[in-house]
């Protein structure tokens, strides 16, 4: 295939992309279903564990909605790397299935190996399920309350240089080309999904961040966009900013305190999520949601910490972050008495009381006493 039938074929594959988002389905309305499903993905390494810690505060939180038929808890325990490994797939059929039986899901991390470990190439589960359940957000929340900052950045997960990633072409030697995509429909869900959450959460601004100064065509769709979806909302201030005075502007004391709700596209949101996440340090002290309009996923922001595994240190992990991401989960679903409830509980354990604290080691509580603490300031 020559380049300009390679370009040909990107154009058709993207153009059938936004025919799909077109006719795809509206967002879940939750309180229309009569059950909703929330599976428990254990993953690898500590997973398993800290995973279990979270089910437990879960399920004490939504006891009255499991007996009276309205949650159902469905754990499914198949989305190891043995298995991932045994069928060489990021996802094994069986498990997708499952998964796919779910409205929202809870996950651990899972161990995406790296050239040569004994796994063989078995691709990232997360890349694989946020194609397969097209969780096109990327929620991450940053809140460092001694601090004022309360952010919450919507990372568009589907599109920008990312989705075409490895479809770039070396037309010579010296000559390289990469291609970069953003649709209409693509950017129109992630601002609606942000708009929505500062509507829902009390929050009067919400900040587009594109170069659209320079990036004239993808970046100025994604701004435009944004900016239509934005009048369905004459609530709430919009404000646009460039990517690189913005990153400046996390680091400036006086300004940051001001951002609330954040839409990016894919390969800026990457960046500046990573940023935030570094004021906010700790493993403990986030969550993170992938969200599509038919599911949506929910873990920590850590990986699978295979050697606390090996050395035995699994029951030291921190649960925290699994535990704020089932907050979110909770809020996603419709649950927001109960999502306070566990906000209040885990700032207090965390960051007010700290009765018990977690090293990781013997020398603190393990993730089971540490869940109980929670619990414990839960009524
Ligand atoms: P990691 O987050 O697993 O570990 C980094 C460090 O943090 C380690 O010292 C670890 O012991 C510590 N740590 C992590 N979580 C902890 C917890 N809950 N309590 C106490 N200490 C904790 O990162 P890594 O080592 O780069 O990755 C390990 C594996 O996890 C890799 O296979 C990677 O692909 C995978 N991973 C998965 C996800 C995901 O599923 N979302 C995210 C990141 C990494």
């Amino acid at each position: 295939m020559n380049h300009i039938e390679q370009f040909e074929k990107i154009i058709e594959q993207q153009k059938a992309r936004v025919e799909a988002m077109k006719a795809g389905d509206d967002f879940v309305d939750y309180k229309s279903l009569d059950k909703i499903i929330i599976g428990i993905i254990g993953g690898d390494g500590i997973g398993p564990a800290i995973t279990a810690h979270a089910h437990k505060v879960l399920a004490s939180l939504l006891d009255e909605e499991v007996k009276a038929g309205k949650v159902e808890f469905r754990t499914i325990d198949g989305l190891t790397i043995e298995n991932r490994s045994a069928v060489g797939k990021a996802i094994p059929d069986d498990v997708l299935e499952e998964i796919k039986q779910c409205h929202v899901l809870l996950k651990g991390p899972t161990t995406t190996p790296r050239a040569g470990d004994k796994w063989g190439n078995v691709e990232s589960a997360n890349v694989a399920m946020r194609k397969a359940l097209d969780l096109f957000a990327n929620v991450r929340p940053v809140q460092i309350p001694e601090k004022g900052i309360d952010w919450t950045f919507f990372r568009e997960n589907t599109e920008c240089l990312y989705a075409l990633g490895s479809q770039g072409v070396d037309i010579d030697d010296d000559l390289s080309i990469d291609f970069r995509v953003i649709t209409t429909p693509g950017t129109e869900r992630i601002a609606r999904l942000a708009f929505e959450h500062a509507k829902n959460n009390g929050k009067n601004r919400v900040t587009i961040v594109t170069k659209a100064n320079i990036v004239k065509k993808t970046d100025g769709k994604f701004l435009n966009v944004c900016k239509e979806v934005a009048k369905d909302y004459p609530d709430i201030e919009v404000d646009d900013w460039y990517i690189d005075i913005m990153t400046a502007k996390l680091v400036d004391e006086k300004r940051r305190k001001d951002f609330q709700v954040m839409i990016l596209p894919n390969l800026y949101g990457d960046i500046l999520t990573d940023e935030a996440a570094e004021f906010q340090g700790g493993v403990g002290t986030a969550g993170s949601a992938n969200i599509g309009k038919r599911y949506a996923m929910f873990e920590a922001v850590h990986g699978s910490a295979p050697r606390m595994v090996e050395e035995g240190r699994d029951k030291y992990a921190d649960p925290c972050s699994v535990i704020r991401a089932g907050a979110m989960l909770l809020s996603h679903i419709g649950y927001q008495e109960q999502a306070d409830k566990l906000y209040a509980a885990l700032d207090e354990c965390t960051v007010t009381e700290k009765k018990l604290v977690i090293t990781g080691r013997d020398d603190g509580a393990t993730g089971d006493e540490f869940a109980d603490y929670i619990l414990s300031k839960i009524d």
